[in-house]
């Protein structure tokens, strides 16, 4: 479903992604690892088209979508859910998840939409009238992926969910998407530091390093010992 080829984006000089090649196949979760500054949302950020790319070709779909305006592939289906949310916290949940929809022109299918978020992450029903500053941390978490699929994107990219998270939260979050998978079949494509529990849920999992795919294998082959050598950069 995305098919990322020898992709470089640099700031400036600085190249953030050296050639990163990654296949997300339609249905499944796949994980992108990697310590900080390893390069995660900056290929994030160049796949939903917030940043162009120097060079190499993101297939979507089989459409070449490198250098595509944000909006544009947002329509196409592929929903980016940025670090820390970006939900809009001067907002009330509802008005911040009809954000999520605004395009969409069926009335009836913007309800249904909201229906299926609000059974899909009940704490954000109980606050449905309440502004986005009030919740907590988990919460605004759930918002921010909610208000994504608001669009009923294809594809989800999330950078970061478990960011400030407690464990506990973070292991529900992780249960969502591995629901979301397995009874909608949406394409995830999850950016993590918390390597444990993004393996926990991916299929298949890449590790980054300094801009470059160090590890491509599938989510249980991966162990600690061979994280903990690139996250130290012994690899
Ligand atoms: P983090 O977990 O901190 O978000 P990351 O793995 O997502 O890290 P990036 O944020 O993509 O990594 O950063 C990769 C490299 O690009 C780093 O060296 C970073 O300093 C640099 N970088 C990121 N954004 C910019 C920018 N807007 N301008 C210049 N350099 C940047």
């Amino acid at each position: 479903m995305l098919e990322l080829s020898t992709v470089v984006t640099a700031y400036g000089a600085v190249k953030a992604i050296d050639g990163v090649g990654i296949t997300v196949s339609a249905g499944t979760l796949t994980a992108v690892l990697g310590a900080n500054g390893a390069g995660k949302t900056t290929l994030l950020r160049t796949i939903s088209g917030l940043v162009a790319p120097k060079s190499g070709t993101i297939r979507f779909d089989g459409t070449d979508i490198a250098g595509v305006a944000p909006d544009r592939i947002a329509r196409m289906g592929l929903s980016h859910v940025p670090e820390h949310g970006g939900v809009i916290t001067e907002l009330t949940v509802r008005e911040n998840l009809r954000l999520g929809a605004l395009w969409r022109r069926d009335k009836a299918d913007r309800a249904t939409a909201l229906d299926e978020v609000l059974a899909l992450f009940p704490p954000l029903e109980s606050r449905i009238s309440a502004q986005a500053s009030t919740l907590s941390g988990g919460e605004r978490q759930m918002l921010a992926i909610g208000r994504a699929l608001m669009s009923r994107p294809r594809m989800l990219l999330l950078d970061e969910p478990s960011l400030g998270l407690a464990p506990m939260v973070t292991a529900q979050i992780m249960r969502v998407l591995r629901g979301l998978r397995e009874d909608t079949g949406l394409t995830v494509l999850l950016v993590e530091q918390n390597a444990r529990s993004a393996l926990s849920v991916a299929e298949h999992a890449y590790v980054l390093a300094l801009g470059r795919v160090v590890v491509d294998a599938p989510a249980q082959s991966i162990t600690a010992e061979a994280l903990h050598d690139v996250y130290l950069g012994a690899k």
